[in-house]
């Protein structure tokens, strides 16, 4: 009797094996059929991962890519914007860290066998085992490097001209509100430059829009290298163009006005034979005036300075 009980025992069990061997392989369907990088960790043990994983990474087995590192998150690049091992908090493993912050943070960046680099949301998922005593993680990356691409490049072209590849008037707007609010802030003074070109309409009359287009071009590389790192350079409109000076007074202001002014009138341009000038309206910031108020002065400045007869700088109070 004890024989037979011992082979339905044994029926039993391997029964019951077959049956958990056969939901591990379902399991394992199921992860190797996600097009997303799945992790599964058992604590802070990872237990499983999918195809995708070992494809990225290059290995066979997650034995073989912990003789290659020591943990996962060592691949994430430091880089600002992208989780990585410098925002993990004493006593916290990188999933508890990343898992704190609100979800648009929870992305990372990995270079991938091809050694480029790939960006990737985490989404992870919390199952408390309370028999286990344990808590384990399903953790998904999903690969978002052309959605990143796409919205960095939307996010360019929304801010910079097209021509030129200046800071256009959008962008124009929102530095000019935070400009003045910091400058009332600290109590610093700051000044705006508005220029445009003189009888630009000759220029395109005489060498056709296209080569127009082309000393714009000329007209604002010779310009960048003469800003300084704080001040901003926009194209405001057709052939105008404005500077935000932070930090700096009306006679500084008007210096640099010059100094450009300048350059502009000794340039030789490469696809014209004109020499080409600009007028300047210069402008401090004062206690009372708005975005508006600051935009219409600096523009009333430069209608003097192109009435006063062009190729040269107008400031004001
Ligand atoms: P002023 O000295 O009074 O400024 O004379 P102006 O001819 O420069 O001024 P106006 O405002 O009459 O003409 C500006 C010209 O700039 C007219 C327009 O065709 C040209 N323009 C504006 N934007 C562009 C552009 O993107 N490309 C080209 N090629 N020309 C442009
Ligand atoms: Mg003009
Ligand atoms: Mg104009």
């Amino acid at each position: 009797e004890p024989i037979i009980l011992r082979r339905q025992l044994e029926e039993l069990n391997s029964s019951l094996e077959n049956k958990v061997e056969e939901g591990i392989k379902q399991i394992k369907l199921i992860l190797d059929a996600q097009d997303n990088i799945v992790i599964v960790t058992n604590g802070s043990k990872i237990s499983h991962v999918n195809k995708k994983f070992l494809e990225f990474f290059d290995v066979e087995s997650i034995d073989e890519f912990f003789q290659k590192s020591s943990c996962i998150d060592s691949y994430f690049k430091k880089e600002d914007n992208f989780f990585s091992q410098d925002k993990i908090k004493p006593n916290q493993t990188w999933v508890q860290s990343l898992r704190e912050l609100p979800d648009i943070k929870r992305v990372v960046k990995i270079q991938d066998k091809q050694e480029e680099d790939k960006v990737f949301a985490v989404t992870i998922h919390e199952y408390d085992e309370p028999e286990n005593n344990g808590v384990y993680y399903v953790i998904s990356l999903t690969d978002i490097t052309q959605i990143k691409q796409k919205s960095n490049l939307l996010e360019y072209q929304a801010n910079h001209d097209q021509l030129t590849g200046l800071y256009n008037r959008q962008k124009f707007d929102s530095i000019l509100t935070k400009e003045i609010r910091r400058s009332r802030r600290y109590g610093h003074c700051m000044s705006l430059i508005l220029f445009d070109i003189d009888y630009f309409k000759d220029v395109n009359d005489t060498y056709g829009h296209d080569i127009g287009d082309k000393v714009l071009i000329e007209f604002s590389e010779l310009i960048k290298p003469e800003i300084r790192q704080t001040d901003t350079l926009v194209r405001w409109g057709g052939e105008e163009f404005i500077l935000i000076l932070p930090e700096t007074a009306l006679n500084t202001a008007y210096d640099v006005a010059q100094k450009l002014r300048i350059l502009i009138q000794e340039h030789k341009f490469e696809a014209i034979l004109h020499k080409i000038t600009a007028s300047f309206g210069v402008v401090q910031l004062q206690k009372e005036d708005t975005e508006h108020s600051s935009i219409i002065r600096v523009d009333h400045a430069l209608y003097e300075a192109k009435k006063r007869g062009r190729n040269i700088v107008v400031s004001q109070e």
